[in-house]
């Protein structure tokens, strides 16, 4: 059985552990997001200088590739607006971010990446700073249609009115509605079927259950973070395998987690799952 892991970190606790822990749980595919550049001790002058960030990622999914089939998402994460801004003008900030993102698509281009990140910050800042933010994911946008791949999104909180103000983003820079995978999703299959853009379910509680039972359009993920200083937040690695296979008990087949781990996978992504 194919079981996905759609959003995931590798970075400093567990480390390629965590891999092998989601393995052992039933975990066979995953995708694995670069973080913010000071995760990988890079202060970005340029977007060039996340080349850097990129490398080391790419090199950790290949290890991890040793264990289950792991792919690369390159992220320029939105809160790096709030790092960079301070230091050089949050006009220079954008456009550094910008340029990393075209080298992202570049990676995606030559097949060392599957998708990249954008988004804009989960939090509040001002309305410049918000400008600036949106700017730099329509940027993504338009990268992401040029190359012909997905953008995970990392924004604030999920609700309707935000989900069709991303997908008229989308829809303005012409890349189609469901290459937008918005991370972290709540279990609103069918709300997101209606506008459009794809959901990336959070495995916690009851999330995936509750998915399942309003459709097959989404995937699954844990964001799990792999950082020392936060073991416990957000999900372990196991999560994903124990919720999927759990759907089994609930009455849903094996065709089920097929369409979700497997066809939705390759659909999102352009690439072929193997069993
Ligand atoms: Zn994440």
């Amino acid at each position: 059985m194919i079981i996905t892991d759609n959003h995931m970190h590798v970075y400093r606790h567990l480390k390629l552990e965590a891999i092998e822990q989601f393995k052992q749980a039933g975990g066979t595919h995953v995708l694995l997001v670069s973080l913010l550049a000071h995760h990988y001790d890079v202060n970005p002058k340029t977007g060039k200088d996340f080349v850097k960030v990129f490398e080391e990622h790419i090199s950790m999914v290949r290890k991890a590739n040793r264990i289950v089939k792991a792919y690369a998402v390159l992220g320029v994460h939105p809160a790096e607006i709030t790092i960079l801004g301070p230091r050089y003008g949050f006009e220079r900030a954008a456009e550094i971010m910008k340029e990393a993102l075209d080298i992202a698509g570049e990676y995606v281009a030559k097949g060392e990446a599957i998708a990249i990140k954008s988004g804009r910050p989960h939090y509040r800042v001002d309305s410049h700073v918000w400008r600036l933010s949106n700017d730099v994911m329509r940027h993504a946008f338009e990268i992401a249609k040029e190359v012909g791949c997905a953008v995970q999104l990392h924004t604030e909180s999920y609700n309707r009115e935000m989900g069709m103000e991303i997908a008229k983003i989308a829809d303005e820079v012409g890349l189609r509605r469901e290459k937008v995978v918005k991370h972290f999703s709540p279990p609103k299959v069918r709300e997101f079927e209606e506008i459009g853009i794809f959901p990336s379910v959070i495995a916690g509680n009851e999330n995936v259950l509750a998915a399942a039972r309003e459709g097959s359009r989404f995937v699954v993920e844990t964001d799990y973070i792999d950082d020392p200083k936060r073991p416990g937040a957000v999900l372990g690695p196991k999560t994903v395998p124990k919720k999927v296979k759990e759907l089994l008990r609930h009455g849903f087949d094996e065709d089920f987690i097929y369409k979700i781990c497997k066809e939705n996978i390759e659909k999102l992504y352009g690439v072929e799952l193997e069993g």
